[in-house]
């Protein structure tokens, strides 16, 4: 391998170690808006272990996948069996639990706050029914609502430029199934 090749890999070695500390600040930051909303909501937040009705994700992002990947590879997960398929309910969750608490992706960290989105328009503002029950939008206060467009605009540049940057264009607007990453399968597309 020439010098100038040995270089193309180090430089893109390195762009892919940014993306991933980049990614895992926006994950922090999710959780630390999370845990702030929590501490100040008290009981109107009921969000907690053994809570899973809302885990009903089956696809991420490559970027978001690469990480689970990773996560599942190490803990062995993919090596053991796949319990009987559940309609509706992630493949992760287990027993009331996120199997893969440490690297579940965005949405998951978000889901319970009150997230405001750009809808025909118009800002929207929703929320798990279980919480802020009773509360109407004029009760949440600004700085409890989560911008959802905001953080799906990081995820999604970061996303383009880790497919970019490690070859992978063809999964740019393609999801990873969860399924896939379980099983193992995801191995072949995000090597
Ligand atoms: S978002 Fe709703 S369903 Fe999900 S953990 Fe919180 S309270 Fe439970
Ligand atoms: S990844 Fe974890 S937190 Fe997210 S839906 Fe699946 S079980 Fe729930």
């Amino acid at each position: 391998m020439s010098k100038r090749q040995d270089g193309a890999f180090a430089e893109r070695d390195r762009l892919i170690r940014d993306l991933f500390v980049r990614y895992g600040q926006l994950m922090d930051y999710c959780d630390t808006f999370f845990g702030t909303v929590r501490a100040r909501a008290g009981s109107a937040m009921v969000c907690g272990d053994g809570c899973g009705s809302c885990c009903e994700l089956s696809s991420v992002t490559a970027l978001e996948a690469a990480v689970m990947w990773k996560y599942v590879r190490r803990r062995r997960l993919h090596v053991k069996p796949l319990a009987p398929r559940r309609r509706g309910v992630c493949v992760f969750l287990e027993n009331g639990r996120c199997t893969v608490y440490p690297v579940r992706p965005m949405i998951c960290r978000s889901h319970g706050l009150p997230i405001v989105y750009k809808m025909r328009g118009r800002d929207t503002v929703c929320w798990c029914p279980k919480n802020f029950r009773k509360m109407r939008v004029r009760d949440i206060p600004k700085s409890w609502v989560f911008d959802g467009d905001a953080a799906t605009v990081q995820l999604v540049k970061m996303n383009l430029a880790y497919c970019l940057v490690t070859g992978k264009r063809q999964l740019a607007d393609r999801r990873v199934t969860f399924r896939s990453i379980r099983t193992g399968k995801a191995a072949r597309v995000l090597a």
